[in-house]
């Protein structure tokens, strides 16, 4: 029996999700609100663990396509206190393989392969218990029905008011983006303090983190406490007011770090949001949720990594036990949400010690954490 699925969203949950499905043979149908895949620039640089992520892609068939791009190297991290000391400088060995860094846009091209992606199309509301199935409302003022929809849809799910009324509240942490191009090239100073890896400079309630992405390309994340309006006096598309603002927040840091913002092309505010640690909901018979759109947590590594794995289980689940489409949902949803319930008190925990009044907590994380 073939039932009709619809998944919404293209990011690692969706996408792994339609992938597992598709390399089983099951049809899917996978809506996407970006008219196009590279409609928006795809943001930085992911590391996908042995455990999480680097499963997924095994259950993809993708394992071997994603050590052919992915940079081991990239797990390097050095650590610097805000007058410029080294405070840790780690590299991986030859044979770490543990959590290996991939551009996003290259995961996302892996992944998308063959499948048949709906490219804008942004979901407005899904409404299930209707007498043909689940019903998909579109922004282009269609509609279709679905045995199941899988929101795959990110932090602000449209998916998610159809099983559970939570909705993302903010940290109390904001972070400001910004990147450099051709680092190696045009600042060959900070391409060696950022090395293969990443740099990190954490101080009293704030940190600066710098990470190199593929063709010479780096992240730089500024993160703070403020409240949320932290920016009421700032034209945020002002490069030049944004830039002096920023390092006038971080005063007596060395230069290499302050160079990070000064250098930066670009701005983009991102505060951090979270759902509710231990989100679950009564279960929806023809509606789940996977990801962000599941458990969005502080951006700490793994986020990415469990949404792929989930997509990849519960894809498996459905292509092994297409009779009883809704126990298999159940059963899935009540081991998701216990994983992502621990990962998210984890993640909570860890985003206070990495943005906190006292920065040796942020370098005990690190000792914690680090492969040895
Ligand atoms: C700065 C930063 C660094 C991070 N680094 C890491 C890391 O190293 N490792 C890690 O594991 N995680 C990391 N994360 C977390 C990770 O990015 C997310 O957890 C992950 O992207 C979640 O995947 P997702 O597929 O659930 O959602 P998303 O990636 O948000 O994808 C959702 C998709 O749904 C689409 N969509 C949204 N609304 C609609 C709609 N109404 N209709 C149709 N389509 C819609 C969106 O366009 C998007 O394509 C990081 C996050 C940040 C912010």
């Amino acid at each position: 029996m073939r039932h009709r699925i619809a998944v919404v969203g293209c990011g690692p949950a969706g996408l792994t999700f339609a992938r597992v499905l598709h390399r089983h043979g099951h049809p899917v149908t996978v809506l996407e609100r970006d008219p196009a895949p590279d409609a928006r620039p795809p943001g930085g640089t992911l590391d996908l663990h042995e455990g999480l992520g680097q499963r997924a892609l095994d259950k993809a068939g993708l394992l071997a396509e994603f050590q052919a791009l992915a940079r081991p190297e990239g797990q390097a991290m050095r650590i610097l206190d805000p007058d410029g000391t080294v405070l840790r400088d780690w590299r991986p060995g030859p044979d770490e393989r543990a959590n290996p860094e991939i551009d996003r846009g290259q995961l996302r091209d892996l992944l998308l392969g063959p499948l048949d992606v709906q490219w804008g199309r942004a979901v407005t509301r899904v409404v299930p218990g209707t007498p043909d199935g689940v019903l998909v409302h579109v922004a282009d003022g269609r509609a279709e029905t679905f045995d199941l929809v899988v929101g795959a849809d990110g932090a602000w799910s449209r998916t998610r008011p159809a099983v559970s009324p939570a909705t993302p509240h903010y940290t109390g942490v904001t972070s400001v983006e910004t990147s450099l191009d051709d680092v190696d090239t045009r600042h060959p100073e900070l391409a060696r303090l950022i090395g293969d890896g990443s740099v990190a400079v954490y101080g009293v309630n704030r940190s600066l983190v710098a990470q190199r992405n593929s063709g010479g390309h780096v992240k730089v994340y500024a993160r703070f406490r403020a409240p949320l309006d932290w920016h009421t006096d700032l034209d945020l598309a002002d490069v030049e007011a944004v830039r002096s603002h920023l390092t006038a927040l971080f005063p007596g840091w060395a230069a290499p770090a302050l160079d990070l913002l000064r250098h930066g092309t670009a701005f983009a505010h991102r505060p951090l949001y979270v759902l509710p640690v231990g989100h679950t909901w009564p279960h929806v018979p023809g509606v789940t949720l996977l990801g962000d759109a599941a458990h969005l947590m502080p951006p700490l590594g793994v986020g990415a990594n469990l949404a792929m794995l989930e997509g990849a289980e519960l894809a498996e689940a459905i292509a092994a036990d297409p009779a009883d489409l809704d126990e298999v949902v159940r059963a899935f949803e009540e081991q998701m949400c216990a994983r992502a319930g621990g990962w998210a008190q984890i993640t909570a925990a860890g985003l206070e010690r990495l943005v906190s009044p006292d920065p040796a907590d942020a370098l005990a994380v690190f000792d914690q954490v680090q492969p040895t």
